[in-house]
């Protein structure tokens, strides 16, 4: 077996440790201040950038880990320390993916360090797709780019909402429309310069968790941006939609699901972030279980409590085997022909919410309250069955998969 290990290397665990520094000594102590406050973090982004764990650089370093297990071990321990603070930190790299995937090599240089700022002034950047009416269905987006030839600029118009970010950020990635006739096929993403008229932030949400990240909609009215902010240039959009036309008139599925495939790579990582929720309730549960007594004994030598905590600990493993097999294969370029990313994201989110659930249930009124961490982390858990792909979508895009068709 050879070549075979599950085993993190030397430099990996180094970085493990380093995080989970950050996250037990920073993230845990002001987690429920700043969820009660409802209000982007700032001073802990601006701490996490000083450590080096906010920036390009961090990101990048785990992102292309050979391994593919760089990502996922990074944010099981950031969500570990604290699902909202974690988001606001992790948030803009859902920004930079957009722009690492989509746009040429000058797009990169220029937008993605602003993204960030630097330490002493640090910024957020957003990642805007979803709209009033297309959440899980893509491709009925609505928000138009319209080209101005004359002027070799861009016009947007439309709505976007639940936008982490959304409204704060000093670089926007915006996706739009540009041939609604080819569906999600016809969309295109743009950057949007810091201080653009037009884009303007709509209604703030209060949330059920992840409080401490911003979530707004984010609406754009006649917003002007010059020709360069289209990511991957015009010359690649124009071939793109003339292939896309092309391929409506033949049934090959398998180039169809070629962006499917792509887009799938990205879910391991919410159930990394799903997977460290669920490891920090587990672990207050357990030590709960071993220390509080009730009738003379502690509640753990009740089977009813060690057998949750055995069940517990069992799905939260397996939801990180179901991560790990799926960033692994991503790195390694094997296609997730049965949909694992999918699974991965499905399996660790509904883990990470029942886990949670059971550890309100073994610190029994006390993890009622929020005097005690758990409360908040089964609220924050909620948010991994819905964004990214909710749960029904996961189950969808995995049974089309399994039964060889297209995944739209
Ligand atoms: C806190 C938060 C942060 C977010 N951040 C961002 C962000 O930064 N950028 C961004 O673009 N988006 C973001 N989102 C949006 C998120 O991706 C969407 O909420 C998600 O895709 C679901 O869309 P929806 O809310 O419109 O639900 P809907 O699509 O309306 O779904 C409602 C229900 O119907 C079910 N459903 C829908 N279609 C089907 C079907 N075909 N079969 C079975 N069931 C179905 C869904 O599973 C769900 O249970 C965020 C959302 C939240 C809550």
């Amino acid at each position: 077996m050879a070549g075979f290990t599950f085993e993190l290397n030397e430099d990996q665990k180094q970085i493990r440790d380093w995080l989970h520094g950050f996250a037990s000594e920073v993230m845990r102590p002001a987690a429920a201040e700043w969820d009660e406050r409802e209000e982007t973090p700032w001073p802990v982004i601006q701490e996490a950038a000083k450590a080096g764990i906010y920036s390009l650089d961090f990101y990048a370093q785990q992102y292309f880990d050979p391994t593919g297990l760089g990502l996922p071990m990074a944010m099981e321990e950031l969500f570990w320390g604290d699902a909202g603070l974690a988001l606001s930190i992790v948030g803009t790299g859902l920004a930079a993916v957009g722009v690492l995937t989509n746009g040429t090599e000058e797009q990169i240089g220029t937008w993605i360090p602003q993204m960030y700022g630097d330490a002493h002034d640090v910024k957020v950047a957003a990642f805007c797709s979803s709209e009033p009416d297309a959440g899980s269905d893509v491709a009925a987006m609505r928000t138009r780019a319209r080209y101005d030839e004359t002027k070799d600029e861009w016009v947007l118009n439309g709505t976007k909402t639940w936008v982490t970010n959304g409204g704060i950020a000093q670089v926007h990635v915006v996706v739009a429309v540009i041939d609604p006739e080819a569906g999600s096929k016809g969309h295109a993403s743009f950057v949007i310069p810091p201080g653009t008229p037009g884009l303007a932030q709509g209604q703030k949400f209060h949330k059920h968790g992840i409080r401490a990240s911003h979530t707004a909609e984010v609406v754009l009215d006649d917003v002007r941006i010059p020709g360069h902010c289209l990511l991957g240039g015009k010359e690649r959009l124009d071939e793109r939609l003339a292939r896309t036309r092309e391929l409506a008139t033949t049934p090959d599925s398998r180039v169809r699901n070629a962006a499917m495939a792509t887009f799938e790579a990205s879910r391991p990582v919410v159930g990394a972030m799903a997977v460290g929720t669920a490891r920090a309730a587990y672990e207050i549960a357990l030590d709960y279980a071993k220390i509080r007594q009730q009738f003379g004994r502690p509640i753990i030598d009740n089977q009813g409590i060690a057998f949750q905590l055995a069940d517990m600990r069992t799905g939260i493993d397996a939801a990180r085997l179901l991560v790990w097999r799926a960033s692994w294969m991503a790195a390694s370029g094997k296609p997730f022909t049965s949909a694992e990313g999918s699974m991965a994201k499905l399996y660790a989110s509904e883990a990470a919410q029942r886990v949670t659930a059971q550890a309100i249930q073994i610190l029994g009124g006390n993890g009622f309250t929020r005097e005690y961490p758990v409360e908040r982390m089964h609220r924050d858990a909620a948010i991994y069955t819905i964004f990214e792909g909710t749960s029904e979508i996961q189950r969808l895009v995995i049974a089309r998969a399994l039964a060889g068709v297209p995944i739209r």
